[in-house]
């Protein structure tokens, strides 16, 4: 196969333009400064690529100078080779692992970004591991296969690259959006959304484990008059205070979440008992905000009910339970943390007591414990 190599080049030079003017675009668009300057250097790129192929043919005695005092011999020539192609699989390397760290977050669909790059310092290789083997004579290397191979390479990469690049931001944006809907813009939590699809997550590496899991329902007491008394401003400052005040009782790997207007709820990876110590700890802190306006002391008092399961309870089973809880902590004056009583049964099982309870209302301690 014989291909022309000014052709080649010239394609190579309108491929790396259209690609510049694409990631220009896309970059001013999407307001991403490395696409402008990733576009730019294409732009460059393509520039210098047509610049060198036209000039070769008119200013062919120039260029042949200039290569002369490049090329003072063929152990210069092939050591030039050595070190450029050395280069470029150092820069294609680093080109890899910026891609691969960028998708650390995402463990799938990883392959093109470390492929394209890798493939590239691979080829870009290939004359120092096997050239000395196939061209003995360094000499014939400029009019050998490798320059087609190089420059068909080239416009591949360049095509690659660009669709990793296009790949990645593309991901980036629907990971936001993603974001952007599981979390409640107010106190900076997940929202209900956010939280089940958290908790599932939990649940599930905690049951492969054989661990329990406690829910926490918190509900702001008398939340109502505090918007009546100190208005809706002051009663969002208050949830955004009660937020911190969960987060900052809590640990780490507890998860937490608004799920309602004045209503949160948590999952914690722990014990029933160390779920009610938790649940102390923010009602007391909360209870001790100290929160004083113009007209006085705000009381700022929560009720928590608690309800832990084993291993693999689903979370609106817990829910459920905790719920049940938080409604007697109401019934018994508020400000105050109740323990479900019963350990809540397996979604199936729940629903078919219900059901049995709401047909049977002969039985009404199960009709009271399950309004
Ligand atoms: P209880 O002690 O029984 O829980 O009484 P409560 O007043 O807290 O409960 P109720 O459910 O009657 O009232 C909840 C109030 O929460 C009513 C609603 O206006 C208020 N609310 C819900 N979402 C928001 C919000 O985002 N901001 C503010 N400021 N108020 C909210
Ligand atoms: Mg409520
Ligand atoms: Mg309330």
């Amino acid at each position: 196969m014989s291909l022309d190599t000014t052709t080649l080049y010239l394609v190579a030079a309108m491929v790396a333009a259209m690609l510049g003017a694409m990631l220009l675009f896309f970059g001013s668009q999407e307001n991403i400064p490395a696409l402008r300057w990733w576009g730019t250097a294409y732009l460059l790129g393509a520039a210098s690529i047509a610049l060198w192929t036209l000039a070769a043919s008119s200013l062919g005695e120039m260029l042949s100078l200039a290569s002369a005092v490049m090329t003072l011999s063929p152990e210069a020539s092939a050591m030039r080779i050595t070190i450029g192609a050395g280069i470029v699989a150092l820069y294609a390397a680093v080109t890899a692992g910026e891609l691969w760290s960028e998708r650390r977050r995402t463990l799938q669909r990883r392959w093109p970004a470390i492929v394209v790059p890798a493939l590239h310092g691979f080829v870009l290789m290939l004359p120092i591991l096997v050239g000395g083997l196939l061209y003995p004579d360094q000499d014939k290397f400029s009019g050998s296969v490798w320059v087609t191979v190089f420059s068909v390479e080239l416009v591949l990469y360049a095509v690659g690259t660009v669709f990793v690049i296009f790949m990645l931001v593309s991901e980036r944006t629907v990971t936001a959006h993603k974001t952007a809907a599981s979390m409640d813009p107010l106190t900076g939590m997940f929202n209900r959304r956010g939280f089940a699809e958290a908790c599932s997550r939990v649940i599930e590496r905690e049951a492969t484990a054989g661990r329990p899991v406690t829910v926490l329902i918190f509900d702001i007491d008398h939340f109502k008059s505090i918007n009546d008394r100190f208005g809706h401003a002051a009663g969002d400052e208050i949830l955004k205070l009660f937020a911190a005040n969960v987060i900052n009782s809590l640990r780490i790997s507890d998860l937490s979440g608004r799920i309602g207007g004045e209503e949160f709820a948590a999952l914690l990876p722990c014990s029933l008992e160390d779920g009610v110590l938790a649940a102390e700890r923010v009602r007391g802190a909360f209870a001790d905000s100290g929160i004083v306006v113009e007209d006085g002391p705000v009381d700022t008092t929560v009720s928590i009910g608690v309800a832990g399961g084993p291993a693999g309870t689903e979370l609106e089973v817990l829910l459920a339970a905790a719920d049940t809880a938080l409604y007697q902590a109401k019934r018994g004056g508020r400000n105050r943390v109740e323990l479900a009583e019963e350990l809540p049964l397996s979604l199936e099982n729940w629903r078919r007591k219900a059901a049995g309870a709401a047909r049977q209302p002969v039985q009404p301690a199960a009709v009271a414990r399950l309004a």
